[in-house]
């Protein structure tokens, strides 16, 4: 990883590992009814194929604190539990074997409650992720700052932290999101030299597919370059599914992680002189198919396709009607234009193979 990336504690959360230099963990939340136990199994099935490494459930009764236990025998990844405020649906979710609780310990009554929670978490090794959200911020905090600010979540997060420290409670994961991209990146910039544990990143309420996917880039990529995150959640009005796929696709885009094969293919202009776009979207296609972390590059003409295609695993150079294929720099066919897509697609699959 080329960004230098903020030192923390390592927290497992179930089997992964999270913070230092471990792998920055892809998280989604469900959006199904939780009570709902083959519903919510079916939904995390889906998005553990399109490569969910964690997720989180809605807690927001006892009936669904009491199907966690089932949902996570039926489960291949971690589970954490996202409980507002009752102290009891954390202390079920705990007992029903949990990986870890998203609640934040201020906002869930006496200290008596705190410490029932704080102990059966420390007992079972479940680690808690405080999560504040500029939505929900404490009017104290508001009050404070005059406002929604960053240093305002900055302060809620800490004044939780401080109340799990005080109980020796280590297992921490924080997190703070804001609908504003410069607001959460910065209330990060406030925080994160200030804590060792691991940081859960993400731009919340961010939007609809479109919108959404815009903000949650920007937010979480800015965080990255600057070495903050160790989970990412991308939050969208839409299929979760997305959520993965945009968060997968971020890191590998950042060069943080790498999934799936990159396509590199440029816009084209007035030199292009075979038909691009149609090309470039049958490729992107044929490369959704595949697992195989390769390198393909489609480009209009020779002017930059062949260097492009050269650092390419494999590629090719429009030309008049035509085109160059090229792998791992050595021109390896010419062909006419309609042949291009079955001739790359042979190649490929004999380097995936
Ligand atoms: Fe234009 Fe060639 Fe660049 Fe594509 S690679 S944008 S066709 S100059």
């Amino acid at each position: 990883m080329i960004y230098n990336r903020r030192k923390s504690n390592i927290v497992s959360i179930g089997n992964v590992a999270i913070g230092e230099d471990n792998p920055i963990a892809v998280e989604s939340m469900t959006n199904t009814d939780t009570r709902d136990i083959a519903a919510t199994v079916r939904q995390i099935h889906k998005l553990t194929e399109a490569g969910c490494e964690i997720i989180r459930a809605a807690v927001p009764d006892m009936q669904a604190a009491e199907a966690l236990g089932e949902i996570k025998r039926q489960i291949n990844i971690p589970l954490i539990a996202d409980i507002h405020f009752d102290y009891r649906l954390a202390l079920e979710s705990i007992k029903q074997g949990v990986d870890s609780l998203r609640i934040n310990p201020g906002n869930i009554g006496s200290h008596e409650r705190v410490c029932l929670v704080a102990n059966a978490a420390k007992e079972r090794g479940v680690p808690i992720r405080i999560g504040v959200n500029a939505g929900s911020l404490e009017q104290t905090f508001i009050d404070k700052y005059s406002g929604v600010t960053p240093a305002a979540m900055a302060e809620s997060a800490l004044s939780h932290v401080r109340i799990l420290e005080d109980l020796d409670f280590g297992q921490i994961v924080i997190s703070m999101k804001s609908s504003s991209v410069p607001k959460t990146l910065e209330a990060y910039r406030i925080i994160a030299p200030q804590v060792a544990y691991p940081l859960h990143i993400g731009i919340t309420e961010s939007g609809t597919l479109h919108s959404g996917t815009i903000k949650s880039t920007a937010g979480i990529s800015a965080l990255l370059s600057h070495g903050i995150g160790d989970t990412i959640r991308v939050s969208l009005t839409a299929d979760p599914i997305e959520e993965v796929k945009l968060g997968r696709g971020i890191l590998q885009a950042m060069e943080i992680r790498r999934f799936n094969p990159e396509l590199v293919s440029c816009p084209t202009c007035g030199r292009t002189e075979i038909d691009l776009i149609p090309l470039a979207q049958q490729v992107e296609a044929f490369l959704a198919t595949i697992s195989k972390p390769i390198k393909v590059a489609v480009m209009g003409c020779v002017v930059n396709g062949p260097g492009e295609a050269r650092d390419a695993d494999i590629g090719i150079a429009g030309g008049k009607g035509e085109g160059l294929i090229f792998a791992k720099g050595q021109i390896i066919a010419k062909a006419p234009e309609h042949k291009l897509p079955e001739l790359l697609f042979a190649e490929i699959t004999k380097i995936i193979e």
